[in-house]
């Protein structure tokens, strides 16, 4: 069964109202609330060239705010020393 997707109007197979990537974009949305608009406005308004620049910087405040969600959840847990300096070594390999 063929069907257009509400949101971008593609014609997809599927029972649901929405492709695969607009479930996948609704997803996101559920999820994170209204972060996954501010990263796309970030981005997609620059010049193409920009972009790359803009979601490097996206990214690592991405890693930022996971680093401070870690923290904060580790504060309940025995050796979290040892477990956040593991990890923080994994983020910076990340960044490189
Ligand atoms: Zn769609």
């Amino acid at each position: 069964m063929f069907g257009y997707c509400y949101l971008c109007s593609t014609e997809f197979s599927g029972i649901n109202y929405f492709c695969e990537d607009c479930s996948r974009i609704r997803t996101y949305i559920k999820l994170y609330k209204k972060r996954p608009v501010e990263i796309l406005d970030n981005v997609l308004s620059r010049p193409k060239e920009k972009q790359i620049n803009r979601e490097m910087i996206e990214i690592k405040n991405e890693i930022k705010n996971k680093e401070v969600q870690l923290q904060e959840s580790l504060n309940e847990y025995p050796n979290k020393e040892k477990i956040l300096s593991e990890l923080k070594k994994k983020v910076n390999h990340l960044k490189k």
